[in-house]
């Protein structure tokens, strides 16, 4: 059987939770097994879990789990999985998936392989899983030697579609342990999807000039439903908020689409950037580092090419309805 742990947030299931519970859901296809999904807390929408392709849906309502805690989960999923045999658990490559996987393969004794991209396959009957390693630049295959393995699905790596139906919650008797931290409060930005979940970023930097410019970048990522993003420079002169600072030092994304406004391409930008599908780079020296990791590039002057880009995509959108 294979286990997922769907994160949920202010009571919902979250999007990633939906793509790994439909890749858990073709895994078991192809292992002829069965894919579990569980949550932890309140969760109010988790039947929906069944649409994505699991057969059960597990419910750890404790109060105590309504605010996250790495250890405290580590150990109710591994009581779950335990309880019910898994041979193989997944769950998201975020923050909160990323801080689980350690802990939970120590206590499960399983092989844990973090970034996973394609779906695995069982050869000789051992799990053979792939992941992105050095940015994207390359892939590593490995095979899972525990007989249990914990997995961390790299997001964007699926596109969750609906094989089955609403399904109703079981709820599961587990020990919670006590927790050794207490939450005492969070304070989150509202109204825009967090960088690791977008599918579409647009992005910009140092060729912005000055903060007060930002607004051609808002319209473009409005018009694209999009969320923003900036160098490290730009964050640090204060220009925009930290959470929207990309690269190796800040949060490394894969969006399907992510358009790159007046950023050079160092390095260390491309570090956390450059496993997204589609790159667009505008950008008007043509000589500028980027343009060898852009799927399109346009030279050009930012503040001439993107009111035009944000405006042939409205007329787009006007022309659709
Ligand atoms: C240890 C370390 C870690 C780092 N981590 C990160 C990180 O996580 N993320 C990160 O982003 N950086 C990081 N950096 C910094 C990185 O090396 C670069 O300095 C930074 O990415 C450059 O930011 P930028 O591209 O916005 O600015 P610049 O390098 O100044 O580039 C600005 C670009 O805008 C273009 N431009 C200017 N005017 C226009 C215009 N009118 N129209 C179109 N284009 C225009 C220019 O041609 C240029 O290519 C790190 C550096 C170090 C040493």
């Amino acid at each position: 059987m294979i286990l997922v742990y769907a994160e949920a947030q202010d009571g919902k299931v979250k999007k990633s939770a939906l793509e790994v519970v439909y890749f858990g859901a073709k895994l078991a296809e192809s292992m002829n097994t069965t894919c579990v999904a569980m949550i932890l807390g309140n969760v109010e929408d988790g039947g929906k879990l069944g649409s994505y392709g699991a057969k059960e849906v597990l419910h750890v309502s404790d109060a105590s789990l309504n605010h996250f805690d790495s250890q405290v989960a580590a150990k109710v999923i591994a009581d779950v999985a335990n309880q019910k045999n898994a041979t193989c658990v997944l769950m998201a490559d975020s923050a909160n998936g990323k801080s689980i996987l350690g802990r939970l393969s120590v206590i499960l004794n399983g092989g844990a392989v973090r970034g996973v991209n394609a779906l695995p396959q069982m050869k000789d009957g051992k799990l053979e899983v792939e992941k992105g390693v050095f940015s994207g630049k390359a892939f590593v295959t490995s095979k899972v030697n525990a007989p249990i393995a914990v997995l961390s699905i790299a997001g964007n790596s699926i596109k969750p579609q609906v094989i089955g139906s609403e399904i109703s919650v079981t709820s599961i008797n587990v020990n919670v342990p006590a927790s050794k931290t207490k939450v005492i409060e969070v304070k989150r930005t509202v109204g825009i999807v967090p960088l690791p979940e977008a599918e579409i970023v647009v992005s910009a930097g140092r060729g912005m000039k000055d903060p007060s410019n930002w607004g051609i970048v808002e319209d473009l990522a409005a018009a694209l439903g999009a969320t923003t993003a900036c160098s490290r420079p730009v964050a640090d002169s204060h220009w925009r908020p930290h959470h929207e600072h990309v690269g190796q030092t800040g949060i490394a994304i894969r969006p399907n689409l992510y358009i790159a406004i007046g950023i050079s391409g160092a390095i260390q930008h491309l570090a956390g950037v450059n496993s997204s599908k589609v790159i667009v780079v505008i950008n008007k020296d043509p000589e500028a580092p980027f343009f060898k990791a852009a799927d399109y590039g346009v030279v050009g002057d930012l503040f001439e090419v993107v009111p035009r880009l944000t405006e042939a995509i409205q007329k787009y959108h006007a022309n659709q309805h």
